[in-house]
């Protein structure tokens, strides 16, 4: 890609937009301005050019060459073609990156567990003395690092649909696909279309690449060479039994005791020593990385046990298939805390486990009244409005042995700034409800 002289127009003021043009200038673009369609819009670096509120006669008249998309903002409405007038092309941050980028790739996508697995790939390869970083959707954006003076071996790079969307040559070394389900429906107007978005992540991979894919998952014929995990006995290269890792018939490694036991977790680690072994790590540094790893907060979290209840935060998750894995996961009967913004998603998909597995649904927030009449067809289910509530109602109704899940199922809005605040809020009222 050569930029030199080039007049690029970044559209979005968020932190990978900033960083996208700080790439754009120092790779010697002549003229890189910033777009936001909101007024109120402020951008981090006030050295860089930028329009707030801008319309599509400033997109007209600025006449770019190249325009760089942040993932929050569609390409196809008509602000963000407005900016092509000249016919330059739309590319994404990721894109743009993976042109100066010098390093290895390892990208991960999925409905549920990037940010963990992530974060678990990074944490392997630093154990093992390696350079990487963790990017991407992760937070610190994928610009960034391609411009860092010495720039780490591996990008461990989460990315979203939203972010595949506007690739056109980016190709890792070896691609992650942990999962898909339904969700950001508010986005997409066909579930095809999120998983067509995702699915760009192998579009440029060829046999020379690894993709590694969680069974059953549904994947179209695709170039690289594939290798399959999954938390389900006896399928795929990797699966999971009884707390072992099993690999042939063989236990390849225990995980009773790590705090990737779990599941869910397990399916992200199998994910993840079969990347670290494509790029050529051993399995004993392999185990050795995830002994030591522990996922980020708010993800399935031990907030306490007390009087034999464990009380989970697992605020993180925003959808119906992070709280089924959630519940999956449980060996405990279940009090599962519930609710949040309503998304348009339907949650009877996860009664008959809930059947099997609850005693007891606690619901809140907007979407308590939907959450009610779903669950209540197959388990006791006690309504209430806030966060707050929700854990003094679980006190009332937890026996010794069971185990408080807070997974809310769905976004936060309705009530937080983000999941972060709603986990926040989540620990506190249990720590006072338990007087610790
Ligand atoms: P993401 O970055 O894809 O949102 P996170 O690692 O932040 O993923 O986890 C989001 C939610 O999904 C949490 O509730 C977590 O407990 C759950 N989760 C983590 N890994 C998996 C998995 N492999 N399958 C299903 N749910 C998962």
């Amino acid at each position: 890609m050569n930029l030199t002289g080039k007049k690029v127009a970044v559209l979005g003021c968020g932190r990978s937009g900033v960083s996208a043009a700080r790439l754009a200038l120092a790779k010697g673009a002549g003229d890189v301005c910033i777009f936001d369609s909101d007024p109120h819009a402020s951008c981090a670096d006030s050295s860089l050019r930028f329009v707030p509120g801008a319309t599509e006669d400033d997109a007209r008249n600025y006449a770019a060459e190249l325009v760089v998309l942040s993932p929050g903002i569609e390409a196809d409405i008509p602000w963000t073609l407005a900016f092509t007038a000249i016919g330059a092309p739309i590319i994404g941050e990721i894109e743009l990156a993976y042109n100066y980028y010098p390093g290895r790739i390892i990208a991960i996508t999925g409905t549920n567990g990037k940010t963990t697995t992530t974060a678990l790939i990074e944490h392997i390869l630093l154990q093992a003395g390696k350079t990487a970083k963790a990017c991407g959707n992760y937070g610190y954006p994928f610009c960034e690092l391609a411009m860092e003076p010495n720039a780490p071996e591996f990008a461990v790079l989460e990315v979203s649909s939203f972010q595949m969307e506007t690739i056109h040559s980016f190709r890792p070394e070896v691609a992650i696909w942990l999962n898909f389900a339904p969700d950001h429906m508010d986005r997409y107007t066909k579930v095809e279309d999120y998983f067509n978005a995702k699915l760009r992540i192998f579009e440029n991979m060829t046999e020379e690449q690894q993709a590694i894919i969680r069974v059953g998952e549904n994947m179209p014929a695709i170039r690289p060479q594939v290798q399959e995990f999954s938390s389900v006995v006896g399928s795929g290269r990797l699966y999971y039994s009884q707390n072992y890792i099993m690999e042939a018939g063989r236990p390849l490694m225990g995980l009773r005791g790590t705090a990737m036991e779990q599941a869910h977790n397990a399916e992200n680690s199998m994910a993840a020593i079969l990347a670290c072994r494509s790029v050529g790590l051993s399995d004993e540094v392999i185990e050795h990385g995830i002994r030591t790893f522990s996922p980020p907060g708010h993800r399935c979290e031990t907030v306490a046990e007390m009087d034999g209840i464990l009380w989970l935060n697992d605020s993180k998750s925003t959808n119906l298939h992070s709280t089924e894995a959630a519940v999956r996961s449980q060996t405990r009967p279940i009090i599962l805390l519930a609710g949040g913004k309503d998304k348009g998603l339907d949650y009877s998909a996860i009664n008959p486990m809930l059947a099997q597995k609850a005693r007891c649904c606690i619901v809140f927030g907007q979407i308590a009244d939907q959450l009610e009449n779903t669950f209540s067809a197959v388990c006791k289910t006690v309504k209430v409005q806030t966060v707050e509530q929700a854990v003094a109602a679980a006190a009332q109704q937890a026996m010794r042995g069971d185990v408080v899940l807070f997974s809310p199922g769905t976004s936060s809005f309705d009530q937080f700034s983000g999941y972060v605040q709603r986990g926040q809020c989540f620990r506190n009222a249990v720590l006072r409800t338990l007087n610790l």
